[in-house]
């Protein structure tokens, strides 16, 4: 639909979602482009084309950039089209290896279904396009959860996303969002540079990306936590994916498992601290700034001196600013004398365009303590 202004001048085409909070999402600002199955195809296919470098084979996961951490490694998984960074609002699709995962979130995005699935499985190399829309927002957005394959065959139980020397477990049908978090690759990249002679605590451990990083890169221990008990039957099968010994897998609520270890008086060298999204909106940033700010005064508390601490918010409506000061906050409680030595970002592939600069929500912060 067109979209005008107060004073009636047309300002782009959006897509109408009768029945979310956010109404309109704009497709393009060009008011005479029309928006039909080729345009939408064309920018599925450019989204695409646009992570071409980061796939391709032979590109040297050692070669770190002037940034170091900023690094990309070598993989055969990226995100691929990431909604309203890439033109396409409310539509994500994930690729490990011949295998593309889509989630549509919007009315809009539903709308171009067949179409996003088409151009999506006619890339090269496509083996199967499966379908996740099944996040909450869509209930947010009137529309029900919807999930199975979409093009070609039924995704490998035994699907596996490569990434620098590693490989990665991915559960198409049963894991989080798409399967894997490729958002945090860059944090692998740091971990791969961190672990070596250190005791690791894998906080919200997930499927044990981190923990596999930290093993194969000289860990001398490591603990990972994580509340789900499938992520860590997951994490278990990487370890033998990649014939690391791993360490511990601890299923228990990461609040508790903290103050477990505090009491007991535990140290660690390496903290990684990736929750869940705390805040949806702006409304439940108060409660979700002390979490935030529990988690990482247990943290800091069990760090070695000398220690690191990687500590992540992965909610978009808490701004860098804030986390940063929430972060402080706790070490001050703590009694601990912390720097900022490097932040870790979301990757290429979850790009942030300087118009849409509510695209980023990943924001970490390497810590080293006294
Ligand atoms: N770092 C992981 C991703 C973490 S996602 C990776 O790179 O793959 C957040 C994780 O927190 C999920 O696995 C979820 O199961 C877990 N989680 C959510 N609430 C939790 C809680 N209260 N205690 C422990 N784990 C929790």
């Amino acid at each position: 639909m067109l979209v005008r202004s107060a004073a009636g001048e047309p300002l782009g085409l959006g897509a109408y979602s009768p029945e979310s909070q956010i109404r309109v999402r704009m497709w393009g600002f060009d008011p005479d482009v029309v928006i039909d199955q080729a345009f939408v195809a064309d920018r599925i296919t450019r989204s695409a084309a646009r992570r071409e470098a980061l796939l391709a084979p032979g590109n040297d996961p050692a070669a770190d950039s002037a940034t170091d951490s900023a690094a990309d490694s070598a993989t055969d998984s990226a995100r691929l089209v990431f909604s309203e960074a890439d033109g396409v609002p409310g539509v994500i699709a994930d690729r490990y290896g011949d295998t593309i995962v889509v989630q549509l979130t919007t009315a809009g995005a539903d709308a171009w279904r067949d179409v996003v699935a088409d151009a999506l499985f006619s890339l090269p190399g496509v083996r199967c396009v499966y379908e996740r829309s099944d996040a909450d927002v869509r209930e947010r957005e009137g529309l029900d959860p919807r999930v199975g394959l979409m093009r070609g065959d039924e995704p490998d139980s035994a699907l596996v996303a490569h990434e620098a020397e590693w490989s990665y477990v991915v559960d198409v049908a049963g894991g989080h969002k798409t399967g894997f978090y490729l958002d945090q690759r860059n944090a692998r990249t740091a971990i791969a540079r961190l672990a070596r002679g250190r005791r690791f605590l894998n906080v919200f451990s997930y499927t044990g990306a981190f923990s596999v990083v930290a093993a194969g890169s000289g860990a001398t221990s490591i603990l990972s936590i994580d509340s789900s008990g499938p992520a860590l039957e997951v994490a278990r099968r990487n370890g033998e994916a990649n014939a690391l010994d791993i360490g511990e897998l601890m299923e228990a609520d990461a609040f508790t498992a903290l103050r477990g270890l505090r009491d007991r008086a535990r140290e660690y060298d390496l903290i990684a601290l990736d929750p869940p999204k705390f805040a949806n909106s702006e409304r439940q940033l108060e409660k979700a700034s002390r979490a935030y700010k529990d988690l990482n005064l247990l943290a800091v508390k069990l760090l070695a001196p000398g220690g690191t601490l990687l500590t992540w918010s992965c909610s978009g409506a808490m701004g860098a600013e804030l986390f940063q000061k929430v972060v402080a906050g706790a070490a001050l409680d703590a009694g601990r004398t912390v720097r900022i030595v490097d932040r870790l970002h979301q990757p290429s592939d979850h790009p942030i365009p300087l118009a849409f600069p509510e695209a980023e929500y990943l924001k970490g912060l390497v810590l080293e303590a006294e």
